[in-house]
């Protein structure tokens, strides 16, 4: 079969993570979560004490900083000059602040190219947020993946229970604080490419969503 590039956006908590994941599994592609790149330039602001507003510095610390995947024993890495960071760029804290410098054009530049290198071989599926729209617009499919908001919240809540303390109260607004973020931000607003497949997942098991997308496919 044809190899084939597939993007997979959509609103924190849709579930783009395990189907992204489970696609790639089941058609023997690579999965890449471009949202844990975002967390990667998130975590070396932090770890700088930097201001995430200030454009220079950014830019200075993206010419520095060499983001990449690994896999290994404990499945998709990422590593961050050389230093395994993919557990620390899931605290809330992080998050937030992967958000916020997501909005900041010299972080996305960097990235878009990153992400195209990445991309070079096809038989690949990209999970994040603007891969249909900016990044791959010439992807061969293109889903984006929907749900509620309190679907999304209770599954993120579940998701972070053993990592964190937050409340689903809390867990909720978050996610609606990254979800106006991300959709009103100038550079890559989050929302579907025009030639997506929009799924809405609320109601949907993983298997059946994964059963939709791979009618597209077939
Ligand atoms: O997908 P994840 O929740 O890990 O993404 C963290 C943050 O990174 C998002 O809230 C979003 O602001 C940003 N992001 C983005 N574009 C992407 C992937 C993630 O702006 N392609």
């Amino acid at each position: 079969m044809k190899k084939l590039l597939i993007t997979i956006d959509g609103p924190a908590g849709a579930g783009k993570t395990t189907v992204s994941r489970a696609l790639a599994q089941r058609l023997g592609y690579r999965y890449i979560d471009t949202g844990a790149l975002y967390r990667g330039v998130a975590l070396a602001v932090k770890t700088k004490g930097m201001n995430p507003q200030n454009d220079a510095d950014l830019k200075q610390l993206c010419n520095e900083l060499e983001l990449g995947f690994v896999v290994n024993e404990d499945g998709l890495r990422l590593m961050s000059n050389g230093q395994d960071i993919s557990d620390p760029i899931r605290t809330p804290e992080i998050t937030m602040l992967a958000s916020s410098v997501s909005a900041r054009p010299v972080v996305r530049q960097y990235l878009l190219d990153l992400q195209r290198n990445m991309a070079s071989k096809k038989a690949a599926v990209f999970e994040g947020r603007d891969m249909g729209t900016v990044v791959f617009p010439e992807a061969d499919l293109k889903y984006f993946l929907d749900a509620s908001p309190r679907k999304r919240a209770q599954r993120r809540f579940d998701e972070l229970k053993s990592k964190s303390t937050q409340t689903l109260d809390e867990v909720e607004r978050d996610i609606e604080q990254r979800d106006q973020n991300d959709s009103t931000r100038e550079v890559a607003p989050l929302k579907p490419a025009r030639d997506a497949i929009v799924i809405d997942s609320t109601d949907l098991t993983v298997e059946q969503v994964i059963k939709v997308m791979m009618s597209y496919i077939e």
